[in-house]
């Protein structure tokens, strides 16, 4: 089996150090073979320079380079196009995901499940008001309207089976709704609880 991590990466140029630090620790101890998809979505920082010298020495990491700032869903989907890996596992390059939680996923996954989607449970603790509540009452509308129950569908770390999104179509803010595409898919899809730390830089 083989994994692809995919990256969109809009000006993360501080993040990438550690972003890639962590997602190779995980790597190595998940001990499947991996490629990295990192998808430059027309950064204005260092991140091309900083993602062309790592890819300079590591085959398996592969950048794609968007001329234009494209958004984050233009990101993902060049990423999805372009992995050649039968588990998908798109991934905020802001260190606010933990790429050790990739480890419980596919353990979830291997319980029959063709869909592990994030739940960030404790996100918002401190911004009860403001952006705890907004965000469960558009989860819930999701939730309500796509008939698939998810707490969390803008956590963007999920991990996919590669035939549930394979050719996917997605454009504005689309990345949301993957796994309900899926799930009209015939795709089994759950969610299980991930860390999550506010962006660092
Ligand atoms: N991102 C991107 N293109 C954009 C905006 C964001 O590729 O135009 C990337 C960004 O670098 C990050 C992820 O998408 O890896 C999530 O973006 P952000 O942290 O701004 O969103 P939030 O965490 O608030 O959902
Ligand atoms: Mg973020």
């Amino acid at each position: 089996m083989k994994l692809s991590v995919i990256l969109p990466i809009y000006n993360e140029g501080m993040s990438i150090p550690e972003l890639f630090g962590g997602i190779t620790e995980a790597m190595t101890e998940i001990g499947y073979s991996y490629e990295i998809i990192a998808v430059n979505d027309g950064s204005k920082d260092d991140s091309a320079i900083r993602l062309n010298e790592i890819a300079k020495n590591r085959p398996e990491v592969k950048v794609i380079h968007f001329r234009v700032n494209a958004g984050q869903t233009a990101a993902i989907h060049a990423g999805i196009e372009h992995a050649t890996g039968d588990v998908l596992i798109p991934l905020d390059s802001d260190l606010e995901n933990d790429p050790k939680d990739i480890i419980r996923m596919l353990k979830k996954m291997d319980e029959g499940f063709d869909v592990v989607s994030g739940w960030r449970k404790k996100r918002w603790a401190d911004k009860k008001f403001v952006r705890k509540f907004p965000s469960i009452m558009a989860n819930k509308l999701i939730s309500y309207v796509s008939g698939v129950h998810l707490h969390d569908y803008g956590c963007t770390l999920k991990v996919y089976r590669r035939d549930v999104i394979h050719g996917v179509n997605l454009y504005g803010e689309m990345h949301r709704f993957i796994p309900a595409y899926a799930a009209r898919m015939g795709a089994r899809v759950t969610e299980i609880e991930v860390s999550h730390s506010p962006r660092k830089y």
